[in-house]
């Protein structure tokens, strides 16, 4: 007698996704499209668009001039490390640290940046957007770091077209073999000095370079009409009550709600996965209440794991079976390594005379991008991949004023006079996936729901560190050629994390021996669970990755649901 038949009842749906950021909210749109029942389970609070507290503030009304209190930085340390996401506008789309620890392992660093509510990290993203080429499919084959990926670009290439028009991105096609074209919206401007440095780096260099790509509406979007255009206001990362920019909030949560088919749950922490040994199929999940305390089970059919690389990671080392001894889908004993992010910090900038009867036209939420040319056709270096570089001119504005002693006219005049130009740029270099960057479970310190947390153990080797000299080399050489003066280089310290590109750790791959996941983000141990977020990377290339996870996911959406039809699932 099964006591619980009527709970399960309840309790089940055709489909789970866990996690609702940039590519948990791809699922919850694809499978609700599709006429999946589907309930998409949330760890953090609630989030609905419009209605993000800080997004129409003026500077003057947030405390503190908007930096940290020292009680932010006791109860946000960790999410502090950037320098430029705990403010009084954006602090509460950032965990609290204290809530949610994770250890370093002694000697090492990693920077684990997070957000939880629903949207995740789409509220927050930089948005850039770049697809990826058969340069970083190919790569790992070609030099032998990690495996080769199961797929390249002609497998992918119809899903960015599709993602890219549905989320909206703008940019210019260029006909770099090394960063395809796209279907974009129009691009943004440069500006004066910009465009000074372009000349400079094509025509001195043979160098590419164009206009960021990136997911704002610069022209109407008539499949999604709930969302505005982009006002060039550059708040973003307060969350955009016009819907300028693609976040899970603006765009795909509510075109899975239009269907109907969606049931969304926030405050819903999921812990592991339920296994049924006779049935060799995943059955469901179990969830901690965020609110309540309250242990439930919910049940479907298939499961999408989108709760960030180290959330599904977490959520996969957590389920420990008879048959996964090590971890969900463990066979490999890949879970957990392999982590990658994208190096960065290191670059140069200066200052640029003249150009003073020009400006540009409202706040551009972007800037220029200088695609990979190292290790690219004839180039040979001493390290292997490469590194791109994302950079802006600008003019100073009336804020450079708040050190000034004017007042009355004198200050009229100045605050409507912008001063000197400046202009700069940032490397973001590719880390190669050493089986020993790692993440584990450390059993003896637990997080506010009373789970188990995560334990690090990374670092860079060589090959990032031999990059980083030519990122910096090169930037200052760039901005020389283009005439720019007092050019001062950069080269922080980071640690891994802080390119907030993490993944790897449940990688895909050809063979089942090295790899958890195979060609369509399915676990091969386990058909009927995928898993679409960062984890399933096989390695990193240099370019932004969520446009990546995002096509994957729509991808694995579509095949999940053939399969289920054929009832392979
Ligand atoms: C400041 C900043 C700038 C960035 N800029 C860019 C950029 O320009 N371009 C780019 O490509 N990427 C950028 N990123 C990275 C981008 O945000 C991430 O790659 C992307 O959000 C990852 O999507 P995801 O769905 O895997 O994870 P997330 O967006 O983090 O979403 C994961 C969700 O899962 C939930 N969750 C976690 N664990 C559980 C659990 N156990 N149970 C239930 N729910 C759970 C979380 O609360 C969260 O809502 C940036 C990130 C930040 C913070
Ligand atoms: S710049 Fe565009 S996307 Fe960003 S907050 Fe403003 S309107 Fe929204």
């Amino acid at each position: 007698m099964n006591l619980n038949t009527e709970a399960e009842k309840k309790n089940t749906y055709d489909a789970i996704v866990v996690g609702t950021g940039i590519s948990g909210g791809f699922a919850a749109k694809e499978l609700a499209e599709k006429g999946l029942n589907t309930l998409v389970l949330e760890r953090g609070r609630d989030v609905k668009h419009p209605d993000y507290p800080t997004a129409t503030k003026d500077p003057w009304e947030f405390e503190n001039a908007d930096l940290p209190t020292q009680e932010d930085l006791r109860k946000q340390g960790v999410q502090n490390r950037t320098g430029y996401t705990i403010r009084q506008s954006t602090k509460h789309w950032f965990v609290n640290d204290l809530d949610h620890p994770y250890t370093e392992k002694e000697g090492t660093r990693f920077d684990w940046m997070r957000g939880y509510h629903v949207g995740g990290r789409s509220i927050m993203w930089g948005r850039q957007s770049y697809r990826w080429s058969d340069l970083d499919f190919e790569a790992n084959a070609k030099d032998g770091f990690g495996v080769d990926w199961p797929v390249r670009y002609k497998d992918i290439e119809p899903w960015y077209d599709y993602v890219e028009q549905y989320i909206g991105v703008s940019g210019q096609n260029e006909g770099y073999a090394q960063l395809p074209d796209g279907k974009f919206l129009p691009p943004m401007e440069f500006n004066c000095t910009e465009l000074e440095l372009k000349k400079a780096v094509r025509e001195k260099f043979g160098r590419p370079f164009t206009i960021g790509r990136t997911a704002h509406a610069t022209a109407p979007l008539p499949h999604t009409p709930w969302r505005g255009q982009c006002q060039f206001r550059n708040l973003c990362s307060r969350g955009c009550p016009y819907g300028g920019y693609f976040s899970s909030n603006s765009c795909t949560l509510p075109a899975a709600e239009k269907t109907g088919k969606m049931t969304l749950r926030p405050n819903s922490v999921v812990y592991e996965i339920i296994y049924d040994e006779t049935k060799s199929k995943a059955t469901g999940v179990k969830v901690i209440d965020g609110e309540t305390g309250e242990q439930v089970e919910f049940y479907a059919k298939i499961i999408f794991l989108c709760a960030s690389t180290f959330g599904s990671t977490f959520i996969m080392l957590n389920s420990i079976s008879n048959r996964f001894p090590t971890g969900f889908g463990n066979d490999s004993g890949e879970l957990g390594h392999n982590i990658m992010d994208h190096h960065l910090g290191v670059g140069a900038g200066g200052d640029v005379e003249g150009f003073e009867d020009q400006y540009y036209f409202g706040r551009r939420a972007n800037g220029f991008y200088i695609p990979r040319y190292r290790n690219w056709g004839s180039d040979k270096r001493d390290y292997v991949r490469g590194f791109g570089y994302q950079g802006g001119g600008s003019r100073q504005g009336w804020d450079s004023l708040v050190a000034e002693a004017a007042i009355g006219a004198d200050l009229k005049q100045l605050s409507a006079t912008p001063g000197k130009w400046s202009i700069g740029m940032m490397g973001f270099g590719e880390v190669l996936p050493y089986h020993e960057n790692s993440v584990s479970i450390a059993k003896d310190k637990k997080d506010i729901n009373g789970l188990p947390t995560l334990l690090f153990d990374t670092g860079f080797k060589e090959n990032e560190k031999k990059m980083r000299v030519d990122m910096r080399a090169d930037a200052a050489e760039m901005l020389e050629a283009a005439g720019v003066k007092n050019i001062h280089t950069f080269d922080n310290e980071t640690g891994l994390g802080l390119g907030i590109h993490e993944m790897g750790t449940a990688r895909m791959g050809k063979d089942p021996k090295t790899s958890v996941l195979n060609k369509w983000n399915q676990v091969h141990a386990c058909k009927n669970v995928f898993v679409t977020d960062g984890s399933f990377m096989t390695s990193a290339a240099c370019v932004n990755p969520s446009l990546t996870y995002m096509a994957f996911t729509a991808r694995a959406a579509d095949y999940a649901v053939s399969e289920l039809k054929k009832g392979n699932l």
